[in-house]
């Protein structure tokens, strides 16, 4: 996005993204490392974020669907991108034409392909449902369509894989039943030119064997551990930053915002902020989130508002003009997404990828 003025703005830093990208490789040893950059890329902004992947190396970029795929081919992305979602036939003249790897789920799905390639060819993952129960595969049909695919020219298969339900959480049986089980096929098919990938973030942070061909880890790669412990290597390089656009002085008793949920207890300044849910900073923040001004840290003041919300900073001192941090640090003190997720009893992706084209994102 152009560099408009804007009263509120997202940093990225991408020095700090090739730090965790080199963590995670360290990590992972020989496997390839596939980068999910869904959802506008978990906020952090889809095309940039393809383009910085590119530069960083690594193997494969996915979308989540075509739209996505079409925009980073757009925005001169060029290295392998593979679409996760469930394809509609629809979809499969331009899946192709913009050279884009996608899933093969099923075997309706893979005989519309075979129907509408017309003698061109369809680089596909065959997903495999290892007990996600959301699209793929069981094990057995995977391996007859494995089998059909390989006997038709226009199917190139690069890669079969499937997706954990319970890695996010370490030592789950659950999550060492889905490995297993996507092992058994593995010994089964012995294919040498395909990828298999089964390991997300959890899978990465937690279960080594989860690892296989490549792994697709997400949130790591926007420095966040699943379960919210730390890695020294690996940090977040998201935060969102305004400038303070209102002081007042309100006396003791008064009604803040909307419905008037917060009440002054004795005279105090309250500084307006000009981030609001209308950006993605969600409502239910309401009386809850606390912002950074000058390395301190202070209470947002009743309804956080579509375009705005309010900060009481009791007796400190503060000027219109001035940066307010959201979410990253200031001095001493940090505001992490982890604390924005735990406040509204929401996941980190979900605090990320709510946050819209509204905010500029500046990159460094
Ligand atoms: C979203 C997604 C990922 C990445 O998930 P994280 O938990 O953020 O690492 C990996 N694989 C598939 C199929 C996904 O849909």
């Amino acid at each position: 996005m152009e560099n408009l003025s804007h009263p509120a703005w997202i940093e990225i830093d991408l020095g700090q993204f090739r730090k965790n990208i080199e963590a995670i490789r360290r990590k992972i040893g020989a496997s390839l490392l596939c980068f999910p950059i869904k959802a506008n890329a978990y906020g952090h902004g889809l095309v940039p974020m393809g383009q910085a992947a590119a530069r960083c190396g690594v193997d494969m970029i996915a979308v989540s669907c075509l739209r996505e795929g079409v925009e980073l081919r757009k925005g001169n992305v060029a290295c392998p991108i593979l679409v996760f979602g469930a394809i509609h036939e629809r979809e499969i003249d331009d899946l192709i034409d913009y050279g884009l790897e996608f899933s093969i789920s099923s075997r309706f799905k893979a005989e519309l392909v075979a129907r509408k390639c017309k003698g061109r060819k369809c680089r596909v993952h065959i997903e495999v449902d290892t007990g996600m129960h959301r699209t793929g595969m069981r094990p057995e049909t995977a391996y007859e369509v494995f089998l059909e695919l390989k006997r038709q020219e226009c199917f190139e298969i690069r890669g079969i894989y499937s997706h954990l339900a319970t890695a996010d959480e370490p030592n789950h049986s659950f999550a060492f039943a889905q490995i297993e089980a996507f092992t058994r096929l593995r010994q089964k098919i012995e294919d040498e030119g395909v990828l298999w990938h089964l390991a997300n973030s959890g899978g990465v942070s937690f279960y080594p064997t989860s690892y296989f061909d490549m792994v697709r880890p997400g949130l790591l790669c926007y420095g966040l551990v699943p379960n919210g412990s730390k890695d020294p290597e690996i940090r977040p390089f998201f935060s969102l930053k305004a400038r303070i656009s209102y002081f007042k002085v309100v006396e003791a008793g008064r009604g803040i915002s909307y419905g008037h949920l917060y009440t002054t207890e004795q005279q105090t300044r309250i500084v307006t902020v000009p981030v609001g849910y209308g950006d993605g900073y969600c409502r239910s923040l309401t009386n809850r989130a606390s912002v950074l001004i000058r390395g301190q840290r202070y209470k947002a003041a009743g309804r956080i508002c579509m375009d705005q919300l309010m900060v009481d900073i009791g007796t400190s001192e503060a000027y219109v003009g001035e940066v307010v941090t959201l979410i990253g640090q200031d001095g001493g003190e940090e505001i992490s997404i982890w604390d924005l997720s735990s406040l509204t009893e929401s996941d980190p992706r979900e605090i990320l990828c709510r946050f819209n084209e509204r905010i500029p994102r500046l990159y460094s």
